[in-house]
């Protein structure tokens, strides 16, 4: 959706609020306190009332919205700027957007949509496929503190280290032209931060990511040695050169993700390098896939319906 038709369909905050009203009925309304999925809507209050026990829903509870105070236009302009571009967008910028006077909200809003964006992430497998591949991001290491990080405060640099997998699907190349590492197409990727390329750490976030008996390719790294278990493993010893061509894909999302966080971000908190990962994750498909495969792609439906009922 773009800037033009996001404004036709939602023009003010009723028409957010209406449409967020419909997609939740559509998922259906489920009562915290009994379970129960048929219930009354009280216009006045705007709220579901539980057809058995009375308990009554508000609009934003029991989603990503749960709690908050900014208005349903923001939240929708928050998804539009996260979901329509390639670029990461910083919480700042949203904010002059928006025109809002404190940032800790939008920031904090920012968050939460990556976040449930990584929910859906965790919902399918990577398969057939897959090129493996690790990179390494500079971050920053700020206060545990969740206030004292929103002050932007100094914190010691250091290495995140990012398990980056890549789906991919055969080109049909008749007459040969593609370049060499170039006959796959890029169907999903996964960017994992993990703590260590330790074997069994290594072995764990590939079972939670990849569908067994999937090939995948590696380097010839040793931390990959465990792979050959349950998977079709290809390792290939290379040196950085031979890496493009080697992992094509991975290599291209490992350079394109740091080259684009830290355009838009400059200093990363480590603490928050798994979101905007996740956001990277959501978009990229979208970018590179030709549009008629996205209907049959879980990953590519730019409608709102993710944004229903995701319990905190
Ligand atoms: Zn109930």
């Amino acid at each position: 959706m773009n800037f033009l038709d996001f404004h036709k369909h939602y023009p003010d905050e009723e028409s957010c609020k209406l449409a967020f009203k419909a997609h939740r009925e559509k998922a259906g309304i489920i009562c915290s306190r009994c379970q129960n999925t048929t219930h009354y809507w009280k216009k006045k209050r705007e709220q579901w009332e539980c057809k058995k026990c009375a308990h009554r829903t508000t609009l934003k509870s029991g989603t990503v919205m749960h709690n908050s105070k900014l208005s349903f236009q923001y939240w929708f302009i928050a998804m539009l700027f996260i979901t329509s571009t390639k670029k990461s967008f910083s919480a700042k910028e949203v904010q002059k957007q928006l025109g809002h006077k404190r940032y800790e909200p939008i920031w904090a809003m920012m968050h939460k949509l990556r976040s449930v964006m990584g929910l859906r992430d965790d919902l399918y497998d990577l398969k057939e496929q897959v090129e493996l591949d690790e990179g390494f991001f500079e971050t920053v290491d700020m206060s545990r503190d969740y206030s004292k990080a929103l002050k932007r405060g100094r914190g010691s640099e250091k290495q995140t280290t990012v398990l980056v997998s890549t789906e991919s699907l055969d080109v049909e190349d008749k007459n040969k032209t593609l370049k060499p590492g170039k006959e796959t197409k890029l169907r999903y990727i996964k960017m994992k931060v993990i703590d260590s390329l330790k074997k069994e750490v290594l072995k764990s976030e590939v079972d939670k990511t990849i569908e067994k008996g999937s090939v995948i390719k590696t380097d010839g790294s040793n931390s990959y040695n465990d792979l050959k278990t349950d998977y079709i493993h290809h390792p290939t010893v290379s040196t950085m050169t031979e890496r493009s061509k080697l992992l094509p894909w991975a290599h291209t999302m490992i350079s394109n993700a740091k080259r684009l966080l830290l355009d838009v971000h400059h200093r990363i908190d480590d603490d928050f390098l798994q979101n905007y990962l996740t956001q990277l994750d959501f978009f990229y498909p979208n970018f590179f896939i030709s549009k008629n495969i996205s209907k049959h792609n879980p990953m590519i439906t730019s409608d709102i319906a993710f944004y229903r009922q995701y319990s905190k």
